[in-house]
């Protein structure tokens, strides 16, 4: 076992606590309701507790945000000071980045590297751009064409106001960067808000309420109800709640859907995807794999965007083959606290199970597979990288999301035929086309039905460019110039005066 990071690191004595919602400005501990375990994938063993939060508990958390929302402390700050708030936070973000990168890795079990890279580094690049957005809202002016009564001018314009009180959802494979996602475009935009982060992965969560206090955000603008699906269905059935941000699977998120137009609040819905990458016959596969590895293996494949089918033109199947088998041979595992671990454990033994049951069904299918020759450590959650060769069209491997470090191959001929098989998915979030072929390129980027392609890398996500997915990825997008859109209501103000 490698040497982890100190016992006297910060993150490690945060974990040690009993901790609930953080509500009002605090964390507060709900005696009614229960203690849950909270476990490091890479051991089994528990790392903190946290209370769930109860209806009651979820009900003061949105009462928290109301108050906070109708007497203005926050929703009423002129944009520049919301800016400002804002910013600080994503400078606190970056000067307590190592105590929350070691958090999300020992609660979430990915790689430190990636926790650093990812999670805390491009989120303060996110949380600064979106904090931008907040002093760029503007509203119109209309010519407006009414003609009577005579003697009388009309002026239209619309101003575009928070909506109100949000509800974040978030899931458990980047529980801080997509909880900041779920919030900080909703604080921008005047809106406050409730997050729930996954029951599996609660901490940086709840240290990033404390550290959104500590940059000057008002009690009750950011309340945190850490809890398991119960938690969530109470919040996205919340008759104060006016809009729903959701990430997570299409099963919850049409649950949530189903919550949200029971009390007509708005919605938007991430709901992770299938991805192909396709490679086409010009690809130099020495210089596409480490991209490809990434798309397939970055955390452990629990990535919504990562990419789980590849397709690859027959003229580069047996170098892809060789050179992917080749790679996962070589994968060092280990636990996300080791940086030269390259695999580490999935999030929790449910979804170990989960992914192992998906590998069994292979297994009986007579599809190929080939997996790295060393066993997974036994303790803790880990499963060795799976390449899984040829699978019938209609195999839950090659149509479910896996969410697990499982990518599947199949060869093709023909690039019609390869965009149909791309598309023949009930998921659209993104794709990618390996090629340096221009017009190829193109022509498959329009044909193919996603949310984003990517032409020679993959699920590179960028605070500039909008996210989300088409078909059953998901409704609405993230990010981008546009990104405040969805928590503001636009509201036309008809203006007469004598001619
Ligand atoms: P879920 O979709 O159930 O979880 C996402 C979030 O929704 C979590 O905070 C969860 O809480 C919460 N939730 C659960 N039930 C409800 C409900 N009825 N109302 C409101 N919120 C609810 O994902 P799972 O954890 O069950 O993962 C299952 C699969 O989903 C994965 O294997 C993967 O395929 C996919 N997934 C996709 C993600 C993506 O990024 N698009 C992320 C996570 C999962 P809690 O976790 O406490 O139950």
């Amino acid at each position: 076992m490698p040497q982890f990071a100190p016992n006297l690191s910060p993150a490690r004595n945060f974990a040690g606590r009993r901790l609930g919602a953080y509500i009002d400005g605090q964390i507060v501990q709900s005696p009614g309701s229960s203690l849950r375990d909270i476990f490091d994938p890479a051991t089994g063993q528990v790392l903190a507790q946290v209370f769930d939060s109860d209806a009651a508990t979820v009900d003061a958390a949105v009462a928290s945000a109301k108050r906070a929302f109708e007497d203005g402390r926050w929703s009423s700050r002129p944009a520049p000071e919301r800016e400002r708030v804002l910013m600080r936070l994503a400078d606190l973000i970056e000067t307590n980045g190592e105590e929350l990168a070691e958090l999300e890795t020992l609660n979430q079990g990915k790689s430190i590297g990636l926790s650093r890279f990812f999670d805390v580094a491009w989120s303060v690049n996110y949380v600064r751009y979106i904090a931008g957005l907040a002093t760029k809202v503007t509203g119109e002016t209309l010519d407006l064409s009414i003609g009577f009564p005579p003697g009388v001018r009309y002026t239209g314009m619309t101003l575009r106001e928070p909506i109100g009180v949000v509800a974040g959802i978030a899931p458990w494979n980047f529980p801080l960067a997509i909880g900041l996602w779920k919030v900080i475009p909703a604080l921008a935009a005047g809106c406050t808000a409730v997050l729930k982060p996954s029951e599996l992965t609660p901490l940086t969560a709840l240290r990033l309420a404390e550290l959104a206090t500590e940059a000057g955000l008002p009690a009750g603008a950011l309340n945190v109800v850490p809890g398991a699906g119960a938690t969530g269905q109470a919040l996205a059935s919340h008759r104060d709640v006016a809009k729903i941000t959701f990430t997570g699977s299409a099963a919850t998120g049409r649950r949530v859907g189903q919550a949200a137009l029971e009390n007509l609040s708005r919605f938007t819905l991430e709901l992770g995807g299938k991805n192909p990458a396709i490679f086409c016959e010009d690809v130099d596969v020495a210089a596409a794999l480490p991209g490809a590895i990434t798309a397939a293996y970055l955390n452990q494949g629990q990535v919504c965007a990562a990419a789980s089918r590849f397709y690859v033109h027959r003229k580069r199947l047996d170098a892809m083959v060789e050179a992917l088998s080749g790679a996962i041979q070589t994968m060092s595992i280990g636990p996300g606290m080791d940086p030269t671990a390259q695999i580490n454990p999935l999030v929790s033994a449910a979804q170990r199970d989960r992914v192992q049951s998906f590998l069994d069904g292979v297994d009986r299918s007579g599809a190929t597979t080939i997996v790295r020759g060393d066993a997974a450590p036994e303790q803790g959650y880990f499963v060795s990288p799976h390449l899984i060769l040829n699978p019938s069209a209609d195999a839950a491997v090659q149509r479910e999301e896996v969410f697990g470090p499982v990518l599947t191959i199949t060869p093709f001929d023909d690039y019609d035929e390869v965009v149909a098989a791309a598309n023949d998915s009930p998921y659209g979030l993104g794709a990618s086309i390996w090629t340096n072929d221009l017009a190829r390129s193109m022509r498959m980027t329009r044909a193919i039905r996603a949310g984003t392609v990517w032409v020679n890398t993959h699920a590179l996500l960028d605070p500039a460019m909008p996210f989300g997915g088409f078909k059953q990825s998901g409704i609405g997008r993230e990010f981008g110039k546009d990104a405040l859109g969805p928590f503001l209501e636009t509201k036309s103000v008809c203006i007469a005066t004598p001619a």
